[in-house]
């Protein structure tokens, strides 16, 4: 093995990324971790359902994950993006936008998904702020608002039933012709739950206060925030691709259930491993790898070191 290389370069400094750093830097391995600084939650103020961090600004997480870090003299924080990585005699080769090419045994990657959100517009302006995905990061804050339900398809009616346990004062919007059944639609109406069918046009907000759906029937309903079915979430980093991990129809990248990925060392952790980990499942996860990726060395150590 090249003596220059790092033992992990973890591209993509979120909780997987970062935890993961933390439990290798703990175990005397050298590690960098690469990061752009653009996670998904970046939109939002605050984060929810992290043991000890609820309510904390995603960014004030981040900072003291980056102080803590200090303490560890063999974990680096690159500011920077990874734009090519190559497989080439055992060790992977990392490019990065900043001109660098950086040599490391094994890799994770935790560079998490990017959301792309239907083209309506005003919707970009209320998401993060009274607009939201995950019931269990934002239900609380939302609880017995009157509420809009964005979605559609085979994904819609489970989702509706969560968004319930919240609040009871829903309208959907299914942004065209309702894909579920008359059963399920006597089911909302027994409910009191709105279905509204005509397209949405427009989301009218102030300083992210949803205030109005806007419809192409002319219609204008006022609901007080919602909650959306997908985000159109997409991987941020095709490296995994590019190296030969699949895809499963999610969209996400297949590994195990420790992030190994077909590739020799090669994992991969997070929302791009599970679309949605969440915080707290993100940072789980990095731990995890970081543990696996540690017994690897101490493995292999052990058998260099073997007397004859
Ligand atoms: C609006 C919103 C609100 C949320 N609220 C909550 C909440 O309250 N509680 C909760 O538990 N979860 C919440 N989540 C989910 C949570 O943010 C994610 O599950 C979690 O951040 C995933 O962590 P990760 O480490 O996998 O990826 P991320 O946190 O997304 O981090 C990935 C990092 O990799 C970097 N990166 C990507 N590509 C490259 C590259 N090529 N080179 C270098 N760096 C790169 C990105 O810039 C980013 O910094 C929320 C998500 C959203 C969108």
């Amino acid at each position: 093995m090249n003596s220059e290389a790092l033992d992990v370069v973890i591209i993509g400094g979120g909780p997987g990324g970062l935890s993961a750093a933390l439990v290798l830097g703990r175990s005397l391995r050298k590690v960098m971790v690469i990061d752009e600084g653009k996670p998904r939650n970046r939109v939002t103020a605050k984060a929810h359902g992290f043991l000890t961090r609820d309510g904390m600004k995603p960014s004030e997480i981040r900072e003291i994950a980056h102080e803590q870090m200090k303490h560890y003299r063999n974990v680096q924080i690159s500011k920077d993006v990874v734009e090519i990585v190559e497989k080439r005699d055992g060790l992977f080769v990392i490019k990065t936008r900043n001109e660098k090419t950086i040599l490391s045994k094994k890799m994770i990657v935790a560079t998490g998904m990017k959301d792309h959100l239907p083209g309506i517009p005003g919707m970009k302006e209320v998401y993060g702020k009274t607009l939201f995905h995950c019931p269990y990061c934002d239900g609380w804050e939302r609880k017995n608002e009157t509420l809009a339900v964005f979605g559609n398809g085979k994904a819609l009616m489970p989702f509706i039933k969560t968004i319930y346990n919240w609040s009871k004062d829903l309208i959907v919007f299914t942004n065209g012709k309702a894909d579920i059944s008359e059963e399920e639609k006597q089911q909302l109406m027994q409910r009191n739950i709105g279905l509204i069918e005509s397209p949405v046009t427009a989301i009218e907000s102030t300083n992210g206060k949803l205030e109005k759906v806007v419809l192409q029937s002319g219609d204008v309903v006022s609901r007080k925030g919602g909650f959306m079915v997908t985000t159109g979430e997409r991987q941020a980093s095709a490296i995994p691709a590019l190296l030969g991990v699949s895809l499963n129809e999610k969209g996400e990248y297949e590994t195990d259930e420790h992030g190994q990925t077909n590739i020799e060392g090669l994992f991969v952790i997070g929302d791009a491993k599970n679309t949605f980990t969440s915080l707290v499942g993100a940072a789980s996860q990095g731990y995890e790898a970081g543990v696996k990726i540690n017994n690897e060395f101490v493995e292999e150590k052990w058998v260099d070191s073997d007397s004859p």
